[in-house]
């Protein structure tokens, strides 16, 4: 078990933990995909263009598949940390990452403590 540090800095909201936003990503992914699919409903005299409708809805389902698959390797390599903030085990990817339950950034990096967060600690030099 891993221990992360807190980040300083005032977080604003559009950054959440990654493996929750890809998770909801996913999730809307099936919704749209039965959306496409229930809207070629309205199609029922051009058959061609139902199918068309409900194939492309299927793929955006196989897609969430897809997505939830890589979501469970991603998770495989994120580390599993106690929040030093509201003492839950959560999962941080990257050297830089969200709560899942509290939103706080964390990190692993000893020499990212205490300095304001950004994503670009993420990318690779
Ligand atoms: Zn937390």
């Amino acid at each position: 078990m891993w221990y992360s540090s807190l980040l300083g800095g005032n977080v604003m909201a559009k950054y959440s933990n990654k493996i929750n936003k890809i998770r909801t990503f996913a999730l809307s992914l099936i919704f749209i995909g039965i959306l496409i699919m229930y809207v070629g409903i309205f199609f029922r005299q051009t058959p061609i263009v139902m199918t068309l409708f409900i194939i492309i809805g299927f793929l955006a389902i196989i897609a969430s598949t897809v997505v939830y698959f890589w979501i469970g390797m991603l998770s495989t390599k994120a580390v599993q940390v106690v929040c030093p903030s509201c003492n839950k085990t959560t999962k941080v990817l990257g050297r830089v990452d969200m709560c899942m339950y509290c939103n706080e950034p964390l990190t692993l990096d000893p020499s990212l403590e205490g300095k304001e967060f950004d994503e670009k600690y993420n990318k690779k030099k």
